[in-house]
């Protein structure tokens, strides 16, 4: 990579991969660590479907965060094409963070995980707000105990309130090799600007459609010509797209007024439903639409 910026002596930097079963909290995390939304968070596993990255640069320290899709047992090409993702990325990273929630039982989608994370790995236990001080401390000794990482290192965290997020933040710069900015100082994600919009649409129609559809929707800008952004909703049988679009337009029209309030005065966004049939099954559709 080239270096940019001025790093003076002294100067780390490196990666560090965040990992876990799908709804942990590793985009929020992120965007706690960031100061400032990179991924999109909801309470639907699978929201996450590429690698974004989020930059941390301090005076002493760079640090690129690499959020990933949650790992899991695939059914899908969309859910293989995500699992190596996740699993690309534990290769290049200087740290791996894995997390795991206070508030629910270490099971066998964590140990999936676990078994293929390195020596060294630093286990966040997160969404301690929702835990007592016994249960966080009973879920660091069972993290311990079936987790088998070796020289692992233990933090407990509230991604949402960022309660012990600087201890982490700390120990992770102490980790970093000696090295240069990869990014300028002033880059806070490497996401593309209408990649980003697409994934703001997706997450209000994850918020604002039924319980059964966020899996079947994928979104992709199709023309962007400030002020007019086109965006085009994908979902994968006919009869989803009056989900999406609701009555009388109703969700369509409350997602778009929700990204709308995220993006620069002035924008103009369109969004269009259309019919892609069993996208998720195609792995070419996949790559095209980014993920
Ligand atoms: P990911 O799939 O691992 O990226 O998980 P997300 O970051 O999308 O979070 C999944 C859900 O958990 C969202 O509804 C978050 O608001 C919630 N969440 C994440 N971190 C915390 C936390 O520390 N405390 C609580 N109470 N909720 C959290
Ligand atoms: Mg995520």
């Amino acid at each position: 990579m080239i270096e940019v910026g001025e790093a003076g002596e002294g100067f780390r930097s490196g990666f560090v991969a965040l990992l876990g079963r799908p709804n942990v909290g590793k985009s929020t995390l992120l965007n706690q660590i960031i100061g400032t939304k990179v991924a999109i968070t909801s309470p639907v596993p699978h929201t996450t479907r590429t690698r974004v990255r989020g930059v941390l640069d301090r005076e002493d320290c760079q640090i690129v965060f690499v959020d990933t899709p949650g790992i899991h047992k695939p059914k899908t090409a969309l859910g293989t094409r995500l699992n190596e993702t996740a699993s690309h990325t534990i290769g290049d990273a200087d740290v791996c963070v894995f997390m795991v929630e206070a508030n629910s039982v270490i099971g066998s989608g964590d140990r999936f995980i676990a078994d293929r994370l390195p020596a060294g790995t630093v286990i966040a236990v997160n969404k301690v707000d929702r835990a007592n001080r016994k249960q966080v401390l009973d879920h660091l000794a069972s993290a311990a105990r079936d987790l088998g990482i070796e020289e692992a290192e233990y933090f407990p965290v509230s991604a949402l309130t960022g309660d012990g997020v600087p201890e982490l933040v700390e120990h992770l710069v102490s980790r970093m090799p000696a090295g240069p900015r990869y990014f300028p100082s002033d880059t806070v994600t490497d996401v593309p600007e209408a990649f980003y919009v697409a994934e703001l649409v997706r997450e209000q129609l994850i918020r604002h459609a039924e319980a059964e559809l966020p899996h079947s929707i994928a979104c992709r800008v199709t023309e962007w010509e400030w002020p007019r952004i086109r965006c085009e909703i994908l979902v994968e049988r006919e009869s989803q797209k009056g989900i999406v679009i609701g009555r009388n337009g109703a969700v369509l029209k409350a997602a778009g007024i929700a990204v709308r309030e995220q993006l620069a005065p002035g924008a103009y966004l369109e969004l269009f439903v259309k019919v892609e049939k069993s996208w998720q099954r195609h792995p070419e559709l996949i790559e095209r639409l980014g993920y």
